[in-house]
């Protein structure tokens, strides 16, 4: 018998995407799916933001200036593209059409806004088409506001002002939860990983695991 490792990497790739508010775990959630599963890759965003602490170039995002963005997305370069806390993000539509064309899925760990216009671009595409056919769309929860706002308070990396903000971002990406198909909360780390890695699975043996 195959291993559930040995299933994902024999099915169609999948295109992973992932949103959840800030402190909600998805960085963690995301590393330990792409640690199990090393065929996985993980989608390298382009952003505007400036690096934090030792993120490189190229690994944790392609960082880009306000004009050399602007320019990509005047050139359709983007899956998808939004304004997050004040800074640009985006998804190169040839970081996933060279990964789902080689058989490699893909985890992309982007915003609601942008999940939702992959979601858009998915619904006008034939059900055969292979972005299509391994588009899977997971939003991460938490189990209340307050254990958000514990939890980053307890980060300690924000501001009381900026926590408030992102607090006030939380509750309106919650309240667009619903558009994506699945959902799960993190109260326990490895409940929800469990969870997670369930979904993914499932989703890889319905579209052709054989
Ligand atoms: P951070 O700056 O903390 O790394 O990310 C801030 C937010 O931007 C997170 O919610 C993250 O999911 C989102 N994000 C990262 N890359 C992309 C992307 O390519 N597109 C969109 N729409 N959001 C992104």
């Amino acid at each position: 018998m195959n291993s559930d490792k040995e299933n994902v990497a024999a099915s169609t790739p999948l295109m992973i995407v992932v949103s959840a508010p800030s402190g909600a775990g998805k960085t963690t959630l995301c590393n330990k799916l792409l640690a199990e599963f090393p065929d996985f890759t993980y989608s390298v965003s382009c952003t505007t933001r400036q690096p934090r602490g030792e993120e490189a170039d190229g690994v944790a995002y392609s960082f880009l200036t306000k004009e050399q963005f602007l320019e990509l997305v005047k050139q359709g370069k983007f899956l998808e593209h939004a304004e997050v806390h004040g800074n640009y993000y985006g998804t190169l539509g040839k970081t996933v059409i060279d990964s789902m064309a080689a058989g490699k899925s893909l985890v992309l760990d982007i915003d609601v806004e942008g999940a939702s216009q992959i979601r858009n671009l998915m619904a006008d595409m034939p059900d055969d088409d292979i972005l299509k056919k391994g588009f899977l769309d997971i939003f991460i929860t938490i189990p209340s506001v307050s254990v958000l706002r514990h939890r980053l308070l307890k980060r300690g990396e924000d501001t009381v002002e900026v926590i408030e903000k992102r607090l006030k971002n939380a509750v309106a990406e919650m309240a667009r939860a619903n558009e994506f198909s699945h959902t799960l909360v993190n109260d326990q780390l490895e409940d929800a990983y469990a969870e997670l890695r369930a979904i993914v699975l499932n989703k890889a043996a319905g579209i052709g695991a054989v």
